[in-house]
């Protein structure tokens, strides 16, 4: 199959030689999990246990009520001692509702499903994916079943599975291709089934040669799946970048996937439906690579959800603080996290602490015009001129320039001789673009509230006054009828009095 590319891009270091032939280890259970409500892009889920309640693991302890959302259960079998904030894996380590799970010496094992997956219906297996918690394990976090539910309304052909893990340090997916690539490319089947999509295809970069042979040789069992290996460019492993490489198609500004026919999903996604539609697993825990120069064994763990950062990375060799720099993710478009008192959650795909010599910062200079960053950009953006409009508070131009197109790659700044923090920039003015939107819907809805609140006054006046209306007329008719009786009752007198006398 012809590739396509996509433009711009870039080759850091991918630095994945500390841990890319270190196999998966299974995490011993800890003590405690703090296990976040909001896991994934919508709304929170909402508690379903309080403290005291005994959990079993696969246990919903946060259900999903609305539409863009995802269930979160119990990673293990145990006690809730806390339903409460507890800091979040965020730059900020914002606090989010928390279940605390004291977790027990006894796990019960899991109970493998009865029926045969293949025989459910694609409406049952999107509710069994939803009923799961499975979330965009790419990072994205965006709820699977949501995404599925649109493609299929949408009726696509094409199901995209991204294997590229083109991110520097990471390689918890390339394990997972290696080792448990018969159990990939099932879910891919039981995805292509939910979607009643024509063919999968699994793209995986070049510099992954056994994930690649492994899935090739899988897939000659399955005509519908197809394997395709892409050059090694970050950022490969986005959505808008892979679907240009395969399709040779951009999707619209503004536009979706789906409006070319295609949905993406990650390599881990399809393994953790694979989980819960075979073995019966709700999404409960994932694979993480903890990785980094600061790291003395790194590794490739599979982690139960709620799990402490803090916990992996002693596990690893580091205590306390020893880093320069904490990432959760890689190093291009992670975050950083301001301590390791936070937990691992659905998106968690790496934990880098990068060492003194990894994150040497040089101070940034005036722009030098060299346009490397409008080269490399994939999104054909120009990425100095939307740095100087944010950096000049004219955040309308630079929504007009297409921030809002930018994917903060980080590719712009890589290249940057002056070393201009660029995504930064474009993080402030989306932020900024996003409080503002916020705040016109408000006063909106402000005025919205003003006029139905003035309509209503108007209302009750005019009702006060037809009342006032009613009344009146009734007290004259009263008055006439009374006024009537009256000169009746005189006109009778005189010949009472006869008749009496
Ligand atoms: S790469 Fe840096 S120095 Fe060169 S044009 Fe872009 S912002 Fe300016
Ligand atoms: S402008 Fe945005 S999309 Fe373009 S290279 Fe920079 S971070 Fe990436």
């Amino acid at each position: 199959m012809k590739l396509f590319g996509f433009r711009g891009g870039v080759h850091p270091h991918a630095r994945k030689e500390r841990t890319e032939q270190l196999p998966i280890i299974r995490l011993p259970l800890p003590r405690r999990l703090y296990v976040p409500l909001q896991q994934h892009i919508g709304e929170p889920a909402v508690a379903q246990v309080r403290p005291g309640q005994p959990v079993k693991r696969g246990e919903l302890i946060g259900g999903s009520v609305e539409w863009l959302s995802a269930p979160v259960h119990a990673p293990a079998d145990g006690t809730v001692v806390e339903v409460s904030e507890f800091a979040s894996p965020h730059p900020a380590a914002l606090p989010v509702t928390t279940a605390v799970i004291e977790v027990s010496a006894h796990q019960t094992p899991w109970r493998v499903p009865a029926e045969d997956p293949f025989g459910l219906s694609p409406a049952e297996l999107a509710l069994r994916i939803r009923q799961a918690g499975i979330v965009g394990m790419g990072g994205a976090t965006f709820p699977s079943a949501v995404k599925l539910d649109l493609a299929r309304q949408h009726g696509v052909d094409t199901l995209i599975i991204n294997g590229g893990e083109c991110e520097p340090y990471l390689t918890c997916d390339d394990r997972l291709m290696r080792e448990r690539g018969q159990q990939i490319v099932t879910g891919v089947a039981l995805m292509l089934r939910c979607l009643e999509a024509r063919r999968a295809l699994i793209l995986v970069e070049d510099n992954k040669e056994e994930a690649l042979a492994t899935l090739r040789t899988l897939c000659r069992e399955q005509p519908q799946i197809t394997t395709l290996s892409v050059p090694t460019r970050y950022p490969q492993g986005s959505q808008k970048q892979m679907i240009q490489s395969v399709l040779g198609r951009e999707i619209p500004a503004g536009g979706h996937a789906t409006d070319l026919g295609v949905v993406m999903h990650n390599v881990a996604t399809a393994y953790a439906v694979y989980e819960a539609l075979v073995d019966g697993k709700p999404l409960v825990s994932r694979i993480v690579t903890v990785g980094g120069g600061a790291v003395p064994r790194p590794a490739n763990l599979e982690v139960p959800l709620g799990t402490l950062v803090e916990e992996l990375l002693a596990y690893c060799g580091l205590e306390g603080e020893a880093y320069e720099r904490l990432l959760v993710g890689g190093p291009m478009m992670g975050q950083w996290l301001p301590h390791p008192r936070v937990p691992v959650i659905k998106g968690s795909s790496g934990i880098i602490a990068l060492s003194e010599a990894e994150t040497r910062v040089e101070m940034p200079r005036p722009c030098i015009r060299c346009s490397r960053c409008v080269e490399v950009c994939p999104s054909g953006l120009l990425p100095l001129e939307l740095a100087k409009r944010i950096r000049k508070e004219q955040f309308a131009a630079a929504s007009e320039l297409g921030l809002s197109d930018c994917i903060a790659c980080g590719s712009c700044a890589y290249v940057c001789p002056a070393k201009i923090p660029l995504v930064q920039y474009f993080h402030y003015g989306k932020g900024q673009l996003q409080a503002r939107r916020v705040q016109e819907k408000k006063l909106d809805n402000t005025a919205d509230l003003a006029a139905t609140k003035a309509q209503r006054l108007a209302e009750i006046e005019a009702q006060k006054a037809a009342a006032a209306q009613a009344r009146k007329r009734e007290a004259e008719a009263r008055a006439r009828q009374q006024a009537a009786e009256k000169a009746a009752a005189h006109e009778a007198e005189p010949c009472a009095r006869t008749e009496g006398d």
